[in-house]
This record gives C-alpha cells, sequence and structure tokens, in this order.
C-alpha cells in the first residue's frame, strides 16, 4: 500500500475512532471523545530533547522527544498522569508538529521520539510525510504502551523504523487492575510481534545510535517477578533470545498507586536480584537493566 493510501486509511480509522483496541467507536471529527479523552484536536503536553531513553536512543546529544496528551491505558501508577489522563497540554496543527519535528533534528537529537501517539497516529503519519519531504532523515521511534491494533500497526509499517514497547503485564488480571483494560496479554503479544515483523533486532550503526528495530521494555512491579517471568518467556521463546529487552526496576508509587498496598512501594534490591536472574535464564542477553 502506497504511504498516501495508508494515511488515508488511518483517517477512516479515526472517526468514528477504531484506533486501537478499545474501539470505542466515537466520531472524534464531531468532538465525541473516547476512553483516551482525545477529541478532534492533536495536543502535545511537551517536546524536548530527552536523555531518559535506551544509550542507542539517545547519543551524545538525545532522543527527539514529543510527548503526545491523553492515553488508552489508565494506569494507576503512570508518571505522566498530568498529560496522559488529566489531558494538560496545548492543541497544535499538522504544520506545528512538521515543525517541532525538524527543530528537533536541527538540535540534534538522534531521532524522533514519538511518546504514547496512538489516538494521534493519523495526523502524525500525515506530519511525517510532509517533514521528510522537506528533509527530516531521522530514525522514527514509536514509544507504546503494546496495547496496540495490529490492523493500525500494518499501517505504520514504514513510517516507525525503531518500536520501543513496554509489556507491562504477564497476566491479564494485572492489566485490567491497574491500567484498566481487558485482555493485555494477547493483544500486546500480537502487536509485540508484528512490530518485531516490521523491524526485527535492534540494528545500530558506527556510532552505536539505533537506526531500526524493536526494544521491548519491561517495568519491574514490587511483587511483581511472576508478572516478569511471563513477559521474558513470550520474549524469548515466541520472539527470538536475541530482542533487546529493557528491564526497569525504577519503579515509584505515583498518582493512585497508594490505593493499591501491593505496588505501594519501591523495588527492594532482592527483586531487583531476583529479576536479573530470570531474564539470565531466559536466555536473554542483549538490552540493559536500570535499577534506582
Ligand atoms: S484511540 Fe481513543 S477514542 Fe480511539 S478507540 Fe482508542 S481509546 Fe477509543
Amino acid at each position: 500500500m502506497k504511504a498516501e493510501d495508508k494515511v488515508k486509511k488511518l483517517y477512516e480509522l479515526f472517526s468514528p475512532c477504531y484506533l486501537c483496541p478499545l474501539n470505542c467507536g466515537v466520531k472524534r471529527k464531531e468532538g465525541e471523545t473516547g476512553s483516551c479523552g482525545a477529541g478532534n484536536r492533536l495536543k502535545i503536553s511537551s517536546y524536548t530533547i530527552y536523555k531518559g531513553e535506551e544509550p542507542p536512543l539517545v547519543g551524545n546529544v538525545g532522543a527527539g522527544a514529543i510527548f503526545f496528551s491523553y492515553c488508552n491505558l489508565k494506569c494507576v501508577y503512570c508518571q505522566n498522569y498530568n498529560f496522559s489522563q488529566l489531558f494538560s497540554g496545548r492543541v497544535i496543527s499538522i504544520g506545528d508538529l512538521v515543525n517541532i519535528m525538524l527543530e528537533l533534528q536541527n538540535k540534534g537529537a538522534a531521532n524522533i521520539n514519538l511518546i504514547t501517539a496512538t489516538h494521534f497516529f493519523p495526523q502524525i503519519v500525515e506530519a511525517l510525510s510532509i517533514a521528510k519531504s522537506k528533509g527530516l532523515m531521522l530514525p522514527i521511534v514509536y514509544n507504546t504502551s503494546g496495547y496496540e491494533s495490529v490492523e493500525v500497526l500494518r499501517l505504520l509499517h514504514g513510517f516507525v523504523d525503531i518500536y520501543l514497547t513496554d509489556f507491562r503485564y504477564g497476566t491479564n488480571a494485572s492489566g485490567e487492575r491497574y491500567s484498566k483494560v481487558l485482555n493485555y496479554v494477547e493483544i500486546t503479544k500480537s502487536a509485540v510481534k508484528e512490530m518485531y515483523n516490521q523491524v526485527g533486532n535492534l540494528v545500530v550503526d558506527g556510532n552505536g545510535i539505533a537506526k531500526k528495530g524493536l526494544i521491548v521494555r519491561h517495568l519491574l512491579f514490587p511483587n511483581g517477578i511472576e508478572e516478569l517471568r511471563a513477559v521474558v518467556d513470550f520474549v524469548a521463546n515466541s520472539l527470538s533470545k536475541d530482542v533487546y529487552f529493557s528491564l526497569m526496576s525504577q519503579y515509584v508509587p505515583v498518582y493512585r498507586a497508594k490505593e493499591y498496598p501491593e505496588i505501594n512501594r519501591k523495588i527492594t534490591r532482592e527483586e531487583f536480584l531476583l529479576a536479573t536472574r530470570v531474564v539470565r535464564e531466559a536466555g536473554i542477553t542483549n538490552g540493559w537493566i536500570q535499577y534506582g
């Protein structure tokens, strides 16, 4: 399918909205909003040169991060709840988004890092097409919760170079309890398989900067070793042991986490050490372990 046909098809899925697995079917062009809260207008929280990603996504300067307002998950521990769930941010045009991408490139960003953007895919892909015609050459990173529609991901094929995906839970019960979505595991497994089929293992250039590929992230929760085990088993056995895996242990109980006693604390050192063993025993050797 040609790029312009993909953009057209994404706009068809925009209103009524079927851009994510929640399939709200709301008429966003007419001002209705779905579960994510997004309506007709493109909105971002901020954009910046950002050093908080994995080393090949940061390089010497940083990732060119664009934080979009709204989110289809309602994570009770979300650090970005101000713009993901309370919808702060500013409305911008597609032209503004093009200019932001080009500005980040001019500042030396290693990539364009689109953070939780599912609900704005049509506008983003349109902006990417324009930005590329104006000289945007950076790799495009899609930074996602993993809870994505395979049909929509197929329309992103060719627009996204690097999928930086969370795989948050090993059980649907946790997805329901902590992010308020159903069937998180099956949906995310299908989505991550599609991502891997599109971009394969991580490829870096001579300077260690990522150009293409998949990175799977998992944020370790308190009492979360079995969830982690299920995720790494999937990665190692259903994708590949060569997949780059990022274990994050810097969980902090913010936002509504205090309402959930079992996750209302940081990770212990024992949990962290056990988690590194679980990853190693699964046979995964590529990636990063972040602690603290
Ligand atoms: S992107 Fe938003 S409105 Fe569209 S289906 Fe998902 S949650 Fe609903």
